[in-house]
């Protein structure tokens, strides 16, 4: 991904200054209180850049936001990223990583197809929203720290 972006939201995420859920970018969780996934801080960066627009309620009663590319309607998402955003940042909308190098070998195999670190973006595919969200009680959600170390090492 492009590496400005990548430097702003590591440091966004290591700051503390946003409050992490799940399930969705932005939900409001109480009056003016916001719950993000970690691709949700990204869109919040993409509001600075004028590339989407400050987000917006879904409905009339719903707490969940929704962010939207400034040039295109419909381009808009409440779960994974506007287009907008990930051409922007470089990275897909879904926040799987793309491999730094398909030839690389993991030294830490052992003789086996993939090594026991759940954070090895050499023998896995990792995936952003299952890191935020925790996937199906296998592994538990990954703190925005946590994360920040992982778009920095694989992303
Ligand atoms: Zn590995």
């Amino acid at each position: 991904m492009r590496e400005d972006i990548k430097a702003r939201w590591t440091a966004r995420l290591r700051s503390g200054q946003d409050a992490q859920g799940t399930g969705y970018l932005k939900q409001e969780v109480a009056s003016g209180r916001y719950d993000y996934c970690c691709l949700g801080v990204l869109c919040e960066i993409a509001v600075e850049d004028g590339i989407v627009r400050p987000s917006e309620l879904r409905g009339m009663s719903g707490s969940i936001h929704t962010f939207t590319a400034v040039d295109d309607l419909t381009d808009n998402s409440d779960t994974i990223l506007p287009l907008a955003v990930a051409r922007w940042a470089d990275i897909s909308a879904d926040g799987y990583q793309q491999p730094h190098d398909p030839e690389a070998v993991c030294p830490d195999r052992n003789g086996e197809e993939i090594c026991v670190n759940e954070l090895c973006g050499i023998c896995r595919t990792l995936a952003l929203t299952e890191l935020n969200d925790g996937d199906n009680g296998s592994m538990p959600a990954l703190p925005f720290p946590e994360i920040a170390d992982v778009i920095e090492k694989w992303f």
